[in-house]
């Protein structure tokens, strides 16, 4: 069994600087590569959050909020710079915390870097208006920031996400208590000590983390906390919501989806729309949010896209993710590959064919990771638990249409609506189609929907409210209204 004798203990960061946690307890984050223990980490529990808001508290009565915008925004650059000077140590530790391969984990880690630039840009160019009134004078709108920001985020993409909090939530001035997933809480106990490397003031951003219930719970409860930015499951973002209401406090969710990747019988290329769609589902080992989990392909093309399909995912290299060959490692965690296994026999025993994966790999060197091929499933109907329920593995289900019309109403039949793409040749198809489709972010002969730049988010329970580009920075700021008679 693996132990943790020789592993280094992480404390919390809270006010600047590192503590234990109160009850002096501490968890263990596994790699899932391996199943060993990589460290020992202080679990966070409602004492510490309480310490962790009102450090953050008392940082939003500092300099922080009231510095000038472009102040604020050098030192998102200033980290920024220090994470792009440490990619390959944060690559690392990104990957052996989460499993994912080591060029991905790096590739992530510089984009944690281009995030924390848009938003030190951002700073300065996010502001009010001023708007023609009834009355002689002036009506102007004021940006102010929110307060205390409690951010919450799920171990998928542990850095990336908390960064698309961090960067809009700071550019505004607000503070916050970042909780990583207990899963992968080490890249994110590090941004904390690079922001104060980088001159954030002590207590602006505060680290703890700890399990959901117990830990989260007390953040999304606590009430001097003015807003809640929450990703992961739906359920916990509906309990999330639920715990914000007592005090209206702000919410914005980014939860689970179900998404539909749509091939009509006219697609330009076939070959390269399977390149695409294979790893629409499968980058991160299914464990995207965004993952096209659903393959809807018009009947003249289904047989052949999935001949395509199984051939290309059986060619996946599953494995270390320290090797650099490797092109899908682990799932997080036993349990994770457990429930995902447990769609694929669920699927089998509804009607449909597994025509590859769903088993451990064979390779040596992998039985004590959370390993699983990558799978397909053709024939899924609308009834299945494979069609309407998130995975969160490597699985994607396969059903044929006939046309545009029972495409359209097959995508939206779900509860989510996160993502998804659209390929065929007929531009005017593609309109309708992304007008028809309730779905947040949708790409068009294309696997790529999140950008940077762009709003991002969920319909139906897919979420509440946009991360990312400009929106996201309405999501940290009140808006005031003052009116300055000229009478
Ligand atoms: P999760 O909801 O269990 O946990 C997410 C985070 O919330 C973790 O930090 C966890 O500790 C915390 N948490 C759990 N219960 C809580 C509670 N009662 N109160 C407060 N915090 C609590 O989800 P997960 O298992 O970490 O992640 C997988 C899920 O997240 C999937 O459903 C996936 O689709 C979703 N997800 C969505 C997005 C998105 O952008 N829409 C991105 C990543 C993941």
């Amino acid at each position: 069994m693996p132990t943790a004798t020789k592993t280094s203990t992480k404390s919390l960061w809270i006010g600047g600087k590192r503590c234990s946690a109160k009850s002096g307890r501490t968890f263990e984050t596994v790699n899932p590569a391996t199943g060993e223990v990589i460290a020992k980490v202080a679990e966070g529990g409602p004492e510490d959050i309480d310490a962790a808001v009102k450090a953050a508290a008392k940082a939003a009565a500092g300099p922080w909020s009231k510095m000038s915008a472009r102040a604020r925004g050098a030192v998102l650059f200033a980290a920024a710079r220090i994470i792009r000077d440490r990619v390959n140590d944060l690559g690392l530790v990104e990957s052996r915390d989460s499993g994912k391969p080591l060029a991905a984990a790096k590739g992530e880690i510089l984009y944690v870097a281009d995030v924390l630039e848009y938003y030190g840009g951002a700073a300065s160019k996010h502001f009010g208006e001023t708007i023609p009134v009834g009355n002689p004078g002036i009506e102007l709108t004021l940006r102010e920031p929110v307060g205390i920001c409690g951010l919450i985020v799920p171990w998928n993409f542990p850095a990336v996400i908390a960064s698309w909090k961090l960067g809009p939530a700071l550019a505004c001035g607000n503070t916050v208590v970042l909780k990583p997933a207990a899963e992968t809480p080490l890249s994110a106990l590090i941004l904390g000590e690079i922001f104060a490397e980088a001159g954030l003031p002590e207590g602006v951003l505060n680290v703890v983390p700890g399990p959901g219930v117990g830990c989260g719970d007390a953040l999304a409860a606590h009430p001097l906390v003015r807003k809640v930015s929450f990703t992961g499951s739906t359920k916990t973002g509906s309990s999330i919501m639920t715990a914000a209401a007592r005090d209206i406090k702000r919410v914005s969710l980014e939860l689970g989806g179900k998404s539909a990747n749509v091939v009509f019988d006219d697609v330009a290329d076939l070959d390269l729309c399977v390149e695409k769609s294979l790893w629409s589902v499968f980058d991160n080992a299914g464990q995207d949010c965004c993952a096209r989990s659903r393959f809807l392909l018009q009947e003249k093309i289904y047989e052949r896209f999935l001949d395509k399909l199984v051939a290309r995912a059986k060619r996946i290299v599953v494995g270390d993710p320290l090797d650099k060959a490797t092109q899908m490692g682990p799932l997080i965690s036993a349990k994770q590959r457990e429930k995902v296994s447990g769609y694929v026999a669920a699927g089998e025993a509804d009607g449909c064919e597994r025509l590859c994966g769903g088993g451990a790999p064979k390779a040596r060197g992998l039985s004590n990771g959370f390993y699983l091929e990558p799978c397909v499933l053709a024939g899924a109907t609308a009834r299945m638990s494979v069609f309407r329920e998130e995975i969160f593995g490597p699985v994607v289900c396969a059903t044929p249409f006939k046309n545009e019309d029972e495409a359209v109403a097959l995508a939206n039949d779900s509860a989510y609506g996160l993502s998804g793409s659209v390929w065929t040749r007929d531009l005017g198809r593609g309109m309708r189609m992304a007008k028809a489709l309730q779905t947040g972010a949708l790409s068009i002969n294309s696997s790529s929907s999140v950008y940077l730049e762009a709003p991002f988010g969920g319909y139906k329970s897919s979420g509440l409210g946009r991360e990312l580009g400009m929106k996201a920075m309405d999501l940290y700021t009140e808006v005031k209204s003052v009116f300055i008679s000229a009478a």
